[in-house]
């Protein structure tokens, strides 16, 4: 069989060593291990275990051996693999790679791609599906204080019918609702709560556990094909014999389809009580969040850790900007004025600039009630196909004001 874009799999190594350490049958790791052995890309980008289960850092690969490091995935990986690739890899400029993306990772890609900052053409998008990822300290301290059991020897964390299911190895499990823990702040970040992507369906294939049923539950991933290059890649792993596919059992496509639908309807519910309040017009929103802003100490940890922020020189740097009387450090409003123009059109929701702040400031939950205006008015999502939709603010549709003016 010859599988074409939008085509759908259950999908397992066919080797038996990544079928045992790679998640659910070690598809994403066959897949990638083939990619470098047939020099197809240079290196992986991914997401390997540091000091513990909460700590998650991403990784470079290029011997095809060590793929195996980056297999399971990681609750606790809040990271941002955009960031890497612009600052570390020159937006792949000279390398070829892939990358295993959770979607907000994709989309954040697909937005710098739109921008020239990241070359599309170097870049293989594999990527995994995405119910949320938890503060690593945080969670600690709520695996002790509430599920009273032991965070080193957590080896599953799961999110199974509404519940925030924690295990050890024996099989010793305990689950709480998510929604109660997060009611209390606890559980999943506040920007994974109102993400409205769980299958990044941008990437150029997705793959995950859900609507895998029936033998192979646990086994095998479930593979959706989102591109030429995805499905070209799947077609030679699979054909190779690297992989083994079968049909997806019906059932399984529906209970997938019910599950993204359910998470999906609780982050628009959590969209509408982030941004009561408030119209998103840019001042609005600066008058909604003045007191929380007005505790920034201009550390530039949001700027320097936000993927999209990605000026060379930054205006915010400029020696003594003449909107600052007698100072070189920008008044908060101007600081945060200057970010929200250049980000109002791109934030993913990726929240990083909220995991950083040290004064705990909402800054992600700020950035991302701008963006739903601007997804309002002008129909752009960030780091979703936009088709031809022009960026806003910055390409231009004719409109004949040209002529009018010329009238005038
Ligand atoms: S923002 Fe979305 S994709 Fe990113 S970690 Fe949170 S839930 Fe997952
Ligand atoms: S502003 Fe914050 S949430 Fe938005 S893209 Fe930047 S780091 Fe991510
Ligand atoms: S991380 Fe927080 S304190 Fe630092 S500049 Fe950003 S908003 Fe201000």
């Amino acid at each position: 069989m010859t599988y074409k874009v939008n085509d759908m799999a259950y999908a397992y190594s066919a080797n038996d060593t990544i079928k045992e350490k790679g998640e659910y049958g070690g598809a994403v790791t066959t897949i990638m291990k083939y990619l470098l052995e047939e020099n197809i890309v240079d290196a992986v980008v991914a997401v390997e275990e540091g000091w513990d289960l909460y700590d998650a850092k991403p990784i470079l690969i290029t011997d095809p051996d060590d793929i195996i490091k980056s297999a399971g995935s990681l609750h606790c990986g809040t990271l941002n693999l955009a960031k890497f690739i612009t600052r570390y890899l020159d937006g792949a400029r000279d390398i070829k790679i892939a990358v295993t993306c959770k979607p907000c990772d994709s989309m954040t890609i697909r937005e710098l791609m739109r921008k020239g900052r990241i070359i599309e053409d170097n870049v293989i998008m594999i990527g995994v599906n995405c119910g949320g990822t938890m503060p690593p300290v945080d969670t600690i301290k709520m695996i002790k204080e509430v599920y009273e059991m032991d965070p080193t020897k957590i080896t599953k964390e799961e999110i199974e019918k509404g519940k925030l299911i924690m295990g050890y190895a024996d099989g010793t499990e305990k689950a709480f609702k998510i929604d109660e823990l997060e009611k209390e702040g606890k559980g999943r970040r506040e920007n994974c709560q109102r993400c409205t992507m769980n299958i990044p369906t941008n990437a150029d294939m997705a793959l995950g556990n859900w609507g895998v049923i029936g033998d192979l539950n646990g086994k095998a991933t479930f593979v959706e094909l989102c591109s030429e290059k995805g499905a070209d890649i799947f077609n030679k792993v699979v054909d190779a014999g690297l992989v083994e596919a079968v049909e997806p059992i019906e059932k399984g496509i529906e209970i997938r389809e019910k599950i993204d639908g359910i998470m999906t309807k609780n982050a628009f519910k959590q969209r509408e009580v982030d941004f009561a309040g408030t119209t998103g017009d840019v001042l609005d929103v600066l008058d909604k969040y003045k007191d929380d802003l007005s505790k920034c100490i201009k550390c530039y940890g949001c700027r320097e850790s936000c993927p999209l922020c990605y000026c060379d020189d930054c205006c915010l740097e400029t020696e003594g900007p003449e909107w600052v009387p007698g100072g070189y450090v920008p008044a908060a409003p101007f600081f945060h004025l200057t970010r929200m123009v250049h980000m109002a059109d791109a934030c993913t929701n990726c929240g990083q600039c909220s995991d950083v702040c040290p004064v705990e400031i909402p800054v992600s939950k700020i950035w991302a009630t701008v963006n739903q205006a601007v997804r309002d008015k002008f129909d752009y999502y960030s780091g979703i196909d936009n088709g031809d939709t022009p960026l806003p603010f910055t390409e231009f549709k004719d409109t004949g004001t040209r002529d009018y003016l010329k009238r005038k």
